[in-house]
């Protein structure tokens, strides 16, 4: 199923280099993700295109036009009845779990603010979802935008091969990915982990998981305590923390 994005901006033209290279421009080739950009200021009325103003009560910066950013959606809404993003440092932080979400709908509306942000009463009329990049601010929505367009895209049926699924990447699962390797067999002289030369499909599934759970572990425990872990799991990540602790305890670093 083919996903329709319509993207209003003040800057369309930021978007050309990082959606016209490599897989997602693939996909946008092939018609599985179609990205449409609307230039916010198309939709002004006066002569000088006015697009912002100063905030009442006064202070520093400039705010998005409730009446521009209306009448630009309005018209978008003839084509598109997907959700209305705003990408805000306010909004929900994007997960992997809300790309999926937004990866099985068929139409995406993304609004990018700039200057101080939008009018209250726009986003509070128009507004579906807020979303967030992460805690801190940048200058606009257009970098946010792109990222969720790259991470939802990819999701999409077709846009990556099979050698290349998403289903193994960190977070699909709730982990880390595993550690990869590849030619040289030897580098720095540093070996590739017998067990992936080994041909042996199970003990290289078995180390794969492994390797997750240590990973996870080592880097975002939280991952392990948020979801329920299967017999199998919860008694392999068991294994990798004595095999922690004894190599901590080998290299003197556990306290007496
Ligand atoms: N005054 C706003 C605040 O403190 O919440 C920040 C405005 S920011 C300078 C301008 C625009 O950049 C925002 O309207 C938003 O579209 C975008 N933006 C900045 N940081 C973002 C983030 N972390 N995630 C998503 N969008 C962001």
């Amino acid at each position: 199923m083919a996903l329709d994005i319509d993207v209003l901006t003040l800057f369309p033209e930021m978007f050309a280099g990082p959606l016209s290279h490599s897989i997602i421009g693939r996909a946008r080739n092939q018609g599985i993700v179609q990205i449409s950009l609307w230039n916010i200021r198309d939709f002004t009325l006066d002569k000088h295109r006015i697009v912002d103003d100063t905030p009442y009560g006064g202070g520093p910066g400039m705010v998005m036009k409730p009446d521009v950013l209306a009448r630009a959606l309005d018209f978008i809404r003839l084509d598109n009845s997907g959700p209305v993003i705003y990408l805000t440092p306010q909004g929900q932080t994007l997960a992997q779990s809300a790309a999926s979400k937004l990866a099985a709908k068929s139409q995406l509306i993304l609004l990018c603010g700039h200057y101080e942000g939008i009018d209250e009463r726009f986003r509070a009329l128009y507004v579906d979802i807020e979303m967030s990049i992460g805690d801190y601010v940048l200058t606009g929505g257009e970098l946010p935008a792109m990222v969720l367009i790259d991470t939802v895209a990819r999701l999409l049926t077709g846009v990556l091969g099979a050698e290349d699924s998403a289903t193994e990447d960190s977070f699909s699962n709730g982990l880390l990915e595993h550690p990869h390797y590849t030619r040289p067999r030897v580098f720095r002289e540093m070996e590739v982990p017998s067990v992936l030369l080994s041909g042996h499909h199970g003990q290289i599934q078995r180390w794969r998981l492994k390797e997750s759970l240590r990973r996870t572990l080592e880097r975002r425990p939280d991952l392990l305590d948020s979801q329920p872990l299967s017999k199998d799991v919860h008694e392999l990540l068991e294994d990798v923390k004595q095999e922690d602790c004894k190599e901590r305890t080998k290299g003197g670093l556990v306290e007496q």
